[in-house]
């Protein structure tokens, strides 16, 4: 750039024309190698070893060009996953909507600081606003909400609001060690983390199994409830599961809340626990909650059935105290963008230490301290211009036809996988888009001392060190002990995450390159070319 004032440009990127605005994204294009479809999932890397790098990694004592610095910075992204490649499936990883960025940008060179609105300035009002929005959609009118990092920080809110609203003297004084969170058997691997941050103890979380679709078995939630009632334990807090990344656990949340209330109530226990519906995936079908517009759209009696079927679910979330949602999931945002939602005010007073108590004077300009609530206390803004600006650009309708599209491209991968008889879908039932496929490696079973699960995890592992060389291949994930319904057996299959609704138009290209991708391996292992690890892998996160 020439020697233009910071005002200058400020003012450039402020009344961005459209020709400035073309510029500006075109550049962050060519920032992202954009090179139409035929880009590769990873941007190429090779082995290191953190000793060595770190050993020969020294400070200089000069500064130097900033050429030079940004040429080499370029090289930390070796190794990541490029989610604007159709060859990215790995796992929900969106590639943002480039205003997002565009908007994250100037929030950085305004350096907003979102711990209060004297330094924020109106950015404190729009997490409100986009809280408030996000509330509507469910019909809840005085939402309020925290702009967090990431998924598990919405979690922490909920159970951190249950433990205060059980136990109101523990924000001085300490949390009691009686109190329970119930959970769904297949909720986020995180909720144990997230009682034991919060000194409720992990072993304090108590999963639900589930039944066959993945929904908690409704009985066995109305036992635990008798069994820690009768204990001596409060439930602090029921967390269902609001969509999850395989098999889209989603729980009834209408039925949930009245087993729970009705079981409490029959026990002579006068208090309601906190509900929240970890919603961070399942949020999206909210966009449909306002109107029956969906009805009207022209799609798939399949897609149709799924999108019903979890709307019918989310019903009883007037009753419910609070949500969650990632926006770097399936709002196309970058990261992090979160948000934890609740139904009302109640929350600033319910998280801080108790020492304050928020008043509508608060409820000014000038006043508002968000740092007196949230974990942070310098905290970043990024997460509420990017989720604002998503939300205009998108509207409720944008959103309805994103969900739509998602799941049209799901079904297109799994009818064009009927062309391939090595390829068998398995998981017609989730209610989500991901694909769960099993590859027929029985040629290689026959012929090598493999077992068939060394096999599976050769595979995957051929298949990303290709990655890992920058080719063009599918970037797929794996699911070691996957089980269709909760009394299936575990079987090892495959994930592929289409998210970007660019792999619409590659579908044939990515199943052919990942037929030969199998090809290749079973030449390799016969071949003795290949030699697959007997290491036990470490299992990839849930
Ligand atoms: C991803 C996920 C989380 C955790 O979210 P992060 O953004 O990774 O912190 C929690 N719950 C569910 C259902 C998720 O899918």
């Amino acid at each position: 750039m020439e020697n233009k004032s910071f005002l200058e440009l400020e003012n450039e990127f402020l009344n961005a024309n459209e020709t400035n605005y073309e510029t500006f994204l075109s550049k962050l294009r060519e920032v992202l190698d954009y090179d139409g479809n035929q880009i590769a999932p990873k941007s190429p890397i090779t082995d290191f070893n953190y000793e060595e790098e770190l050993s020969k990694h020294i400070l200089a004592y000069e500064g130097e060009e900033s050429k030079t610095v940004l040429k080499d910075f370029r090289t930390i992204f070796d190794g990541a996953i490029r989610p604007h490649s159709p060859y990215a499936l790995f796992n929900m990883l969106p590639s943002p909507l480039l205003d997002t960025v565009a908007a994250n940008t100037l929030t950085q060179l305004y350096n907003v600081n979102s711990l209060m609105d004297d330094f924020g300035g109106r950015v404190l009002l729009a997490e409100q606003q986009v809280s408030r929005s996000l509330g509507k959609l469910i019909g809840w009118d005085e939402a309020t909400g925290i702009s967090c990092n990431g998924g598990k920080l919405t979690l922490l809110y909920a159970i951190k609001s249950a433990i205060a609203k059980q136990a109101p003297r523990s924000t001085k004084e300490g949390v009691p060690s009686n109190l329970v969170v119930l959970t769904n058997e297949s909720a986020h691997y995180c909720v144990e983390h997230v009682c034991s941050i919060l000194g409720i103890g992990s072993k304090q979380c108590i999963r639900v199994p589930a039944q066959k679709d993945w929904q908690m078995d409704y009985d066995k939630l109305k036992e635990i409830v008798q069994e820690q009632v009768s204990k001596g334990k409060k439930i602090a807090a029921v967390i269902c599961c609001g969509g999850t990344t395989i098999n889209f656990a989603h729980d009834n949340t209408d039925k949930t809340h009245t087993i729970v209330t009705e079981t409490l109530k029959e026990l002579g226990e006068t208090y309601l626990p906190h509900f929240h519906l970890d919603s961070v995936i399942g949020w999206l079908w909210f966009n449909f909650n306002s109107e029956d517009d969906y009805l009207s759209f022209d799609v798939e009696d399949s897609v149709r059935y799924k999108i019903e079927e979890v709307i019918k679910r989310q019903v009883g979330m007037e009753k419910f105290d609070s949500f969650g949602v990632d926006f770097h999931k399936n709002g196309l945002c970058p990261y992090s963008t979160s948000f934890f939602i609740t139904k009302s005010k109640e929350a600033f007073n319910s998280l801080n230490d108790g020492s304050y108590s928020y008043s509508d004077e608060d409820y000014h300009y000038g006043k508002f301290r968000a740092y007196r609530y949230t974990i942070e206390n310098s905290r970043p803004t990024m997460g509420i211009s990017s989720a604002y600006v998503a939300l205009r650009r998108l509207g409720i309708s944008g959103f309805q036809k994103y969900l739509i599209e998602l799941q049209e491209m799901s079904l297109q991968f799994k009818n064009a996988m009927e062309n391939y008889p090595k390829l068998k879908l398995i998981n017609d039932y989730s209610l989500g888009w991901e694909i769960v496929f099993l590859i027929d490696f029985q040629k290689v079973i026959e012929n090598t001392t493999y077992s068939e699960s060394n096999i599976a995890q050769g595979f995957i592992h051929y298949c990303w060190n290709k990655c890992n060389k920058g080719e063009l291949v599918p970037l797929i994930s794996f699911v070691p002990a996957y089980k269709v319904h909760a009394n299936s057996a575990e079987r090892t299959a495959y994930l592929l995450y289409p998210i970007n609704l660019a792999s619409k138009y590659e579908i044939e290209s990515i199943l052919n390159a990942l037929l030969d991708v199998i090809a290749e391996f079973e030449k390799d292992l016969l071949n003795g070319d290949y030699i697959i690890s007997q290491k036990a892998m470490e299992k990839p996160i849930r």
